[in-house]
């Protein structure tokens, strides 16, 4: 079990990136889900190690990590979001190199731990070629490789979708979900989609603030009944998001496909209701300026649910 405490981050400037974090995440899949500048990347980096918080408790399996970081290090696996190459050496070796850096050992020798680490995350076929010719999806597993080097209880794992073409990126879900089975993987993302996709739970940062912790499911019940669907010509959309609380707005075969939150049964002419997604609930979240009742209401409905979640996982 993870657990943070009250987790303040302020850089010189100064900069209030991280204002109270409180956190606790069990062993799978959990997602941290924030916009650019949220402080995810800062959230990362202090529970791998490498950033002092300004306060707060860290513990990681009931070991205090903020007094003694160096408890953390052998259990824990990091993908930063850019990863450090040796663009000139072949996987292997660079993979090799890695883990001497990191101290890892095994009785078999690295040579053996680097082939089948490679082995793990299918890059076999790619082990004497140069770095500089892999793709992003097989440079992205070649750092999970080094992650997950010395069987970590808890992997971090920095928005590592980004740039990855849509095989590339099912691919890496798989691999991460996989990873997921027996320890904690905390995957930090500004894609709704990667939750969707991979975590049973998660939480949503904006602004250095945790502003929910809950599950996909919840997110999209909280919404239930308030999401509707319709089309809107392309010359009166603008006008269109000033009166309504639109969550998207897609083009399908050209014309614009638009979903609307309205809680009060009174959705615009025309517009059918339609099951929430996540993107939905997300963007009920984000919406700047959008009225604190909308939010609050959200929040009861994801509390209800929430406790209603638990209590039901409780039961089992
Ligand atoms: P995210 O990963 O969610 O995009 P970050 O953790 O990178 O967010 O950044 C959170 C906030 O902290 C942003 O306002 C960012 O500009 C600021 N920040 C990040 N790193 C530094 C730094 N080294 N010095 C000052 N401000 C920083």
């Amino acid at each position: 079990m993870l657990e943070i405490r009250d987790l303040i981050k302020v850089y010189p400037g100064p900069v209030a990136a991280l204002q109270g974090i409180d956190l606790e995440v069990g062993p799978g899949m959990f997602g941290l889900l924030g916009p650019n500048g949220a402080g995810k990347s800062t959230l990362m980096r202090i529970l791998a190690g490498l950033l002092e918080p300004t306060s707060g408790q860290i513990s990681l399996d009931g070991h205090d990590v903020t007094r003694r970081p160096e408890l953390i290090w052998g259990r824990l696996g990091y993908l930063p979001q850019e990863f450090g190459f040796y663009p000139h050496l072949t996987g292997e070796r660079m993979l090799r190199h890695l883990l001497g850096l990191k101290g890892v050992h095994s009785p078999a020798g690295l040579k053996s731990l680097t082939s089948e680490l490679l082995e793990r995350v299918n890059l076999t076929f790619a082990a004497k070629r140069k770095v500089k010719t892999y793709s992003g999806g097989m440079r992205q597993r070649l750092g999970i490789a080094q992650a997950i080097a010395g069987n970590p209880r808890l992997i971090i794992v920095d928005e590592p979708t980004a740039g990855l073409d849509p095989e590339e990126r099912l691919r890496l879900y798989r691999l991460l979900s996989e990873l997921a089975q027996d320890r904690i993987v905390l995957l930090s993302t500004h894609i709704v989609e990667d939750v969707a996709t991979l975590c049973p739970r998660f939480a949503v940062i904006k602004s250095g603030r945790l502003l929910v912790r809950t599950t996909p499911t919840a997110a999209r019940e909280a919404l239930r009944g308030a999401i509707y669907e319709g089309a809107v010509p392309a010359d009166r959309l603008e006008e269109f998001e000033n009166d309504w609380h639109v969550t998207q707005a897609i083009l399908v075969e050209g014309r614009n496909r638009v979903r609307v939150y309205e809680p009060d049964d009174a959705p615009p002419e025309g517009f059918e209701p339609v099951a929430p997604n996540l993107e939905d609930a997300y963007l009920v979240l984000m919406r700047p300026g959008s009225a604190a009742a909308v939010r609050e209401a959200l929040f009861k409905r994801l509390h209800d649910h929430e406790i209603a979640a638990v209590a039901s996982e409780d039961a089992r």
